[in-house]
């Protein structure tokens, strides 16, 4: 396995307050990066914003604040995101702010220009200004843009263009090799079905008039700023310091490491097909995998930025706790296809697997540990069938996560955590120790070594169910960890149960 992981999450547009679908995807990159850390790998997360989108230059005109001054300021509240989810991210870097980022897409558009795939075309097509990106007539759906549903602009201008036509082939390759991955594979064949048909050069720059100036210009030709995308995919280089700090640069993209975007469906071919084509292009080192994660919709209905937030990430962190939240964004939504939040299935999952299931089989563990000892015996492996498969399942238990983790399969990784406590509940239940313990206190030798061995089968299976559970719900496993360690009970439970609409103790 590779030494360096360098994961990415894509940077958002900031025209408004970060949404669960943000949420999930910082949560997704930053289990990634414990699950690694905590496997002894070197890991460094970037996160960041867009702040060169065209939609932030109309948000804030409505707003009528200037558009510096507001993506500031919504950028800020992305950071607190994260910081309440317990994220932790090495790099947050805003396209407008840092320093580093305006040279390094310029120095990448020279090189593409220098390999000669830069050129002006006159140009005239169908433009959706939420997605920043032309369409064509076999794309649109029934007229309209496949994404946002709304009639597309017919814009006509004169553009530069980038040959990505010249590219297709080697794309291909790439993805039908595995050189690139892409995971899951439904996406992966989605990539593919687009290579498979025409492509087409690609326009990467817009008239500076139509963003009022905002953007990067185009070097040599200042009435032109660079294509938002070609902005932005460029942060996943100039963040390591492209062009700034080499060493930096070289040491997380330039040599022997796993490169990772972790991305939503919705912009697949902009990772999977522009930003290969680019770093093709200016003979730069590409990703090595792009994690996609599927759509959510609040109470079943689409989520959408710009709209009424239905469900807050932060009230839902400041109502119910980020490992709440946290775990109902690991363990509920599926991998492909979309996943409908409601506070319901949040509290439900939470209640169950957290509250109910490791919690409660944590602390039946450290109640039966505070009995006064009247023995001197030597645990024994467990002679019950369940003890041993508790047992069995525990030792294999980080293999396993590793595996769903390498799968980006949350899902299945969480389930198998709670396979533990199921197990460990079925297990204190059959073994009754409460019982047990009586006849050991009243001086049966058998008894006390049965009682000594499965409260030794429970604490090892917890231990481990414990510090896999950290790279999940980072304060919740580190919590069950400590108390597991020192024997010490919790004052009040890791996972107290939550109610709908309750405010949290
Ligand atoms: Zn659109």
């Amino acid at each position: 396995m590779t030494l360096n992981w360098y994961l990415t999450t894509s940077i958002p547009y900031v025209n408004g307050e970060p949404h669960l679908g943000h949420a999930l995807e910082f949560v997704h990159a930053d289990v990634i990066a414990r699950h690694l850390r905590a496997r002894g790998r070197l890991v460094r997360l970037q996160s960041g914003t867009d702040d060169h989108a065209i939609k932030n230059v109309s948000a804030a005109a409505v707003a009528d604040v200037p558009v510096q001054k507001f993506v500031n300021f919504n950028a800020q509240r992305f950071e607190q995101l994260g910081a309440a989810l317990e994220v932790q991210f090495d790099e947050f870097l805003r396209t407008s702010a840092d320093v580093r980022h305006a040279p390094a897409v310029r120095s990448v558009w020279n090189a593409c220009k220098t390999a000669g795939d830069l050129y002006q075309k006159e140009y005239a097509g169908r433009y959706c200004s939420g997605c920043e990106n032309f369409f064509s007539s076999d794309e649109l759906l029934d007229g309209l843009c496949p994404e946002h549903l709304t009639p597309p602009l017919t814009v006509s201008e004169s553009n530069w263009f980038f040959r990505l036509s010249k590219y297709r082939d080697q794309i291909l390759e790439l993805i039908e090799s595995s050189a690139l991955l892409i995971e899951p594979k439904e996406r992966r064949n989605e990539v593919l079905g687009f290579l498979r048909g025409e492509v087409l050069d690609i326009s990467v720059s817009r008239p500076a008039k139509r963003t009022g100036g905002w953007g990067i210009p185009v070097p040599d030709d200042p009435d032109q700023v660079i294509y938002v995308w070609f902005d932005a995919l460029t942060n996943y280089i100039s963040g390591l310091g492209f062009g700034s700090n080499q060493e930096e640069y070289e040491r997380w993209w330039a040599s022997e490491t796993e490169r990772v975007h972790i991305v939503g469906k919705g912009i697949v071919r902009f990772h999977a097909v522009y930003w290969i084509a680019f770093l093709l292009s200016a003979g730069l080192p590409l990703p090595t995998r792009i994690y996609v994660h599927d759509y959510l919709t609040v109470n079943g209905a689409k989520i959408s930025k710009s709209g009424v937030q239905t469900a807050s990430p932060l009230d839902l962190i400041t109502q119910y706790g980020a490992d709440a939240l946290r775990w109902w964004l690991l363990s509920d939504p599926a991998r492909v296809g979309t996943t409908d939040f409601t506070i319901d299935r949040l509290v439900g999952a939470y209640n169950r697997d957290l509250a109910n299931g490791i919690g409660n089989l944590v602390s039946r563990t450290l109640s039966l540990n505070t009995r006064e000892k009247t023995w001197d015996i030597t645990v024994e492996e467990p002679d019950s069938n369940l003890g041993q498969e508790l047992l069995a399942r525990a030792a294999t238990l980080p293999a396993e996560i590793d595996q769903w983790i390498e799968n980006y399969d949350f899902r299945s990784a969480t389930q198998a955590i709670c396979e533990i406590s199921d197990l460990g509940n079925q297990f204190i239940e059959s073994e009754a120790p409460w019982q047990v313990v009586k006849d050991a206190e009243s001086g049966s030798r058998a008894a006390a070594v049965r009682f000594e061995s499965t409260l030794d089968v429970l604490q090892r299976a917890c231990l481990v169910a414990a510090i896999e559970l950290k790279s999940f719900i980072p304060s919740g496993g580190h919590n069950l960890e400590f108390h597991l360690r020192s024997g010490e009970r919790p004052p009040a439970p890791v996972f107290p149960r939550i109610e709908k609409g309750a405010r949290r103790q």
